[in-house]
């Protein structure tokens, strides 16, 4: 059939950064080893049983985990046809700091066959026989899967290896049945057949994905766009949504009520801002008081940093109010425990490399108890130009840390899924995944997250909805 093709470019990485399931579903996944005698899945170094898998050898224990993560996944679908995925361990990149853990996608893309729900559009090829009923491919593997074997030696994460267990007891190491439920999600559809980093298509004809990939700013979904188009919506991060009805429908049910930042009082600065919320202080779960913006200002250059006590002016200055201070020269801990100290009731830390939305603030320390958030570079510029009005104790600029009444986190205010649109485009990652806004954590978010997910459906994930607006 002239309209099958193999896929370009579409296998998605994943990066180390750090339920009920539905009775009446089946589709039976055969996980195809596609690795040479003695290595990979055929290694036969002597390993003992852990957490769950019985395995004795490295090569066993590493076919029952990619099994156990079928198994899970072939429960929550339905298909005719066996889904084969070809799966391989390798050596991938890597270093002492980072790696690839491994990576999946469609193999086998298929459009205009029996059955197709839209005319003109490539599905991946286990979704499209699933709608067909039949074997279009007679056989053949329609999913990649290659896995990192060198994870956990020397030069490759030294120590911090694949967890091999079924029981998601994995500690430090890095859980390879969670890792496969997201790599797995890729291959059965979870991701884009057209290149967001180029907006080419793959033989000028649209995915179903971009059917339901929707920029509010054009408002246009991807298979309305130009090539250049899709290139800036790419990029229109947290502007780009998820417009298909099963996940709208679901996230009320998973997901939080989103944290916000409200500036008012000028109106030049007015209104809500992108934050990136801080791991540690407390969660911001309720709406706190509104407090006025004071920059700390310890710089030659009128920069704050916050990385040493502050001195008595700056400390007045943000005493009961809301400290603003920029990025750098120390952890962000410090300077909000600084903020603390001198009698902040919140801080703004501002970044200072451009880009969004912002990321979160890393860190760890208990001692700290006001709530902090990242602003972008551009937010921190414009807010700073407008503080330059202020007297030594007032701005008129009021800040509000709190809860929104009508939006949740990782969605939009219509419940709409925010997808993942870093600007720079982050390749393999950008438009493939829900953003990173989303909590509590979804199983498709970009990077591999300390929680686990083994249920694929609402209420606890969104992973499956998604799938279901493509077809599953
Ligand atoms: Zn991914």
């Amino acid at each position: 059939m002239i309209a099958k093709q193999i896929a370009q470019n579409v296998a998605l990485a994943l990066a180390l950064l750090g339920a009920p399931l539905a009775a009446q579903a089946a589709a039976e996944i055969i996980i195809v080893n596609a690795d040479g005698p003695g290595e990979g899945f055929n290694d036969p170094t002597p390993v003992l049983p852990i957490g769950g898998n019985t395995g004795t050898t490295l090569g066993q224990q590493r076919l029952n985990a990619f099994q156990f993560a079928a198994d899970i996944w072939s429960k929550q679908l339905t298909s005719a046809v066996p889904i084969r995925i070809k799966s391989n361990f390798d050596p991938l990149t890597c270093d002492k700091d980072s790696a690839t853990l491994g990576s999946a996608g469609a193999l086998l893309i298929n459009r205009d066959f029996a059955g197709a729900p839209r005319a003109n559009t490539w599905y991946h090829g286990a979704l499209s026989n699933k709608l067909l009923g039949a074997d279009d491919f007679e056989g053949e593997p329609v999913i990649r899967a290659r896995f990192n074997s060198n994870l956990g030696q020397a030069n490759c994460l030294e120590g911090g290896g694949f967890y091999l267990g079924t029981d998601g007891k994995h500690g430090k190491l890095t859980d390879l049945v969670g890792v496969l439920l997201h790599e797995f999600g890729h291959g059965l559809g979870f991701s884009n057949l057209t290149n967001g980093q180029t907006g080419k298509q793959q033989s000028n004809i649209p995915s179903s994905w971009d059917h339901l990939l929707y920029d509010l700013t054009t408002q246009k979904t991807w298979a309305e766009m130009t090539d250049a188009e899709r290139v800036a919506s790419g990029i229109n991060s947290r502007k780009l949504i998820w417009r298909g009805a099963n996940v709208t429908q679901a996230s009320p049910k998973v997901l939080q009520a989103a944290p916000e930042l409200r500036i008012s009082g000028m109106a030049s600065v007015a209104g809500l801002y992108q934050i990136g919320t801080a791991s540690f202080g407390p969660q911001i779960t309720n709406n706190g008081p509104t407090s006025e913006v004071m920059p700390v200002v310890d710089q030659a250059d009128g920069r704050g940093l916050a990385c040493e006590p502050l001195s008595t002016s700056n400390a007045q200055a943000i005493r009961g109010k809301t400290a603003l201070i920029d990025r750098g020269a120390c952890t962000f801990s410090v300077k909000v425990k600084n903020a603390q100290l001198a009698g902040a009731v919140a801080v703004l830390v501002a970044d200072h490399t451009a880009g969004s939305p912002p990321p979160g603030l890393s860190g760890d320390d208990p001692t700290i108890t006001i709530p902090s958030v990242r602003i972008t570079k551009d937010d921190g510029d414009k807010l700073k130009l407008a503080l330059k009005n202020r007297s030594r104790n007032r701005s008129g600029i009021f800040a509000a840390l709190g809860i929104s009444a009508t939006q949740r986190a990782g969605a939009d205010e219509q419940g709409r899924l925010l997808m993942f649109a870093p600007n720079p485009y982050q390749p393999g990652s950008s438009v493939s995944h829900f953003d990173t806004s989303a909590s509590p954590d979804l199983l498709m978010e970009p990077f591999n997250t300390e929680s686990v997910k083994r249920n694929l459906d609402a209420p606890f994930d969104l992973t499956f909805p998604l799938l279901k607006d493509l077809g599953w």
